[in-house]
């Protein structure tokens, strides 16, 4: 394909955009691959979706060959699903909520486990069916509290969501595993310089959920790597890992263990009972149970409740008569039947908790001291929650930041801190939405089985961004060949005829070899041509210029800056060969 610069619909611009401050923004807006037409909302002009386009092709390619088949779910969803799910309240805010005409409630999807489970549930009944994998690359929707970046934090954006079913576990590793492999396999094709991070802490195995995080200094997500062992992981999953073991007084011999993350689920009830953690915690399969825990200026901790969803111990009218004083609140969750040493949780000062403050908690118990310790997402506060003590703004626990410097908790070295942008995220899920919306499928021996879910995201439209960041310099972007919006940039800077027309044979030469080609055939100065091909960032440029009269023409890189004359007849064969 030949775009002539002279009929694309495009205009680059010489200044940066007021509102933007990170170069990928800055760069995207100027060399107009994108406009800006509502905080978080944007619009892909033609340059743009190309690499979009490009993008979305390598995540295909990778997710078809690990066996993964596309469909294509909507946006807009009914309440119901979400309602099942509960994650019609619990995603909060981020969630665009709307009506239509008869005054039915709608969503637009955030991400759409909810529905892919109902599909399979649609169509498979029986074991032989499975395992499966489907995935789809669509438009999600997040009212995110702080879009940022143009493109890197969109409230509209494109993500790339799979979904496993497996009936056993070891399916499910292998599902993940799959996907794990398949997500180096894209980030290494895109040319994104990324680490793998764990998402949670060591008490769920580790590989129960990663990042990804491409390496930015502009990053939002904080992450620590061990150099020694290769170690790596968010700042919260590490908080979790280091944390300040508390004795608890009173604790009965029985209920101490050696080794974390072993507990079964009825030894965790008990033990919660006896922390008083939970007056009404049982041992059924499918507990969920919500603490409610709040502190009065000076006062004490005090457990307000424990209940469970739809069977709510906890005493509404008591819980709002107990908040009105409280300065602290604290509200946990706990999936005692698929993930028993995880708690999520809100805990903070009340007035932040409307600002949905997520905290991770984590119990445990190590070495004959059982304690929970919690740390918020900007990692400042730190909690012992058994004990009831305060946060470190009091001073009372020493903050168990992770911090450059510190020895790894792995003890094979020091932690290095950097910053990163999150581009993937795989999640071992287990059965919590396949419990939610009873998928039962016929197993081997005639009795039902539950099948296990693992989902996997990508953010399509967030790595253009997160691409134009890693490669570009201050004249513009430098697109790796893989998604460059042409392969060859062919600059005509002769106002000679002969020039053009040897421009226009070999950029049909190029096309004709399956090469696409960016022809800037405009009637404007060399210099403007010039400074727009650095702009534009595709990476071989081809300057049919000032040495044309003398039978050569230019041939400039756009990563190394180099360039080199070559004869004219010499040039068709000479830009194969350096793009092959
Ligand atoms: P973040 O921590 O950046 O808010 P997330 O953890 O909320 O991301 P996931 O729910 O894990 O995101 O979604 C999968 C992928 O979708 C992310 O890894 C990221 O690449 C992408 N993504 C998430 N939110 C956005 C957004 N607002 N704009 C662009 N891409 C996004
Ligand atoms: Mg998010
Ligand atoms: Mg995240
Ligand atoms: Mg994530």
């Amino acid at each position: 394909m030949i775009t002539r610069l002279s009929q694309l619909f495009l205009r680059t611009l010489r200044d940066d955009p007021a509102d933007a401050e990170v170069p990928s923004h800055k760069l995207l807006v100027r060399a107009g691959y994108v406009r800006r037409i509502a905080p978080g909302v944007y619009s892909w002009l033609p340059l743009g979706l190309r690499v979009l386009r490009e993008v979305e092709r390598v995540v295909r390619e990778e997710m078809d060959a690990i066996g993964a088949q596309e469909i294509s779910l909507p946006a807009l969803l009914p309440r119901e699903p979400y309602e099942t799910s509960n994650r019609w309240t619990e995603y909060g805010p981020d969630l665009f909520r709307l009506q239509d005409r008869k005054g039915n409630d709608y969503l637009l999807g955030p991400t759409h486990e909810e529905m892919f489970a109902l599909t399979v549930k649609g169509e498979y009944n029986s074991y032989k069916d499975f395992p499966v994998t489907l995935y789809q690359v669509q438009a999600k929707y997040r009212d995110e509290q702080r879009p940022r970046a143009g493109i890197l934090r969109g409230r509209e954006f494109i993500m790339k969501d799979s979904y496993s079913f497996d009936l056993t576990d070891e399916g499910l590793a292998d599902s993940y595993r799959a996907h794990r492999d398949a997500y180096e396999r894209i980030l290494a094709r895109l040319g994104v310089k990324y680490v793998i991070v764990s998402a949670t802490s060591g008490a769920m195995g580790g590989s129960a959920s990663e990042e990804f995080l491409a390496e930015s200094e502009i990053g939002e997500d904080t992450y620590v790597r061990c150099l020694e062992s290769g170690y790596a992981a968010n700042v919260e999953a590490v908080k979790t890992l280091a944390p300040q073991p508390i004795p608890l007084d009173g604790l009965p011999a029985a209920q101490v263990h050696d080794t974390p993350g072993t507990e079964s689920i009825d030894t965790l009830v008990d033990w919660a009972n006896a922390a008083e953690l939970g007056r009404t915690v049982t041992g059924a399969d499918t507990l969920k149970n919500i603490m409610v825990k709040t502190r009065v200026p000076g006062g004490e901790w005090e457990l307000l409740g424990i209940g469970i969803p739809g069977d709510r111990e906890v005493d509404e009218k008591r819980l709002e008569a107990a908040l009105e004083p409280a300065e602290y609140v604290l509200i946990t969750e706990t999936d005692f039947a698929n993930n028993p040493f995880l708690i999520k949780g809100y805990i903070g000062p009340k007035a932040l908790q409307d600002n949905d403050v997520r905290y991770l908690v984590d119990p445990r118990v190590v070495d004959g001291t059982a304690w929970i310790t919690g740390a918020d997402e900007q990692g400042k506060h730190y909690v012992d929650l058994v004990a009831g003590r305060d946060f470190t703004p009091d001073g009372t626990i020493e903050a168990a930041e992770v911090r450059d410097g510190d020895p790894s908790p792995d003890g094979a070295g020091t932690l290095v801190a950097a910053r990163g942008i999150e581009v993937g995220h795989v999640f071992q899920l287990g059965r919590k939405y396949t419990d939610a919306f009873e998928v039962n499928v016929l197993g081997e021996n005639g009795k039902p089985v539950r099948p296990t879910m693992g989902s996997y995201g990508i953010g399509v439209s967030r790595l253009v961004a997160v691409i134009a960041e890693q490669h570009h310099d201050d004249k513009g972007l430098r697109w790796p060949a893989e998604v460059s919006p042409a392969d060859v940039h062919v600059v005509i800077a002769n106002k000679d005829e002969s020039a053009r027309e040897g421009a226009e044979t070999l950029a049909s030469e190029l096309d004709k070899s399956g090469v696409s080609v960016i022809l800037d055939d405009r009637k404007s100065s060399p210099g403007v041509k010039f400074k727009d091909s650095e702009l534009l960032g595709v990476p071989l440029v081809v300057v049919v210029g000032r040495g044309w009269a003398e039978g050569k023409v230019e041939l400039r890189d756009r990563f190394t800056g180099e360039s080199r004359e070559v004869a004219t007849e010499r040039a068709l064969g000479e830009v194969l060969a350096t793009l092959r």
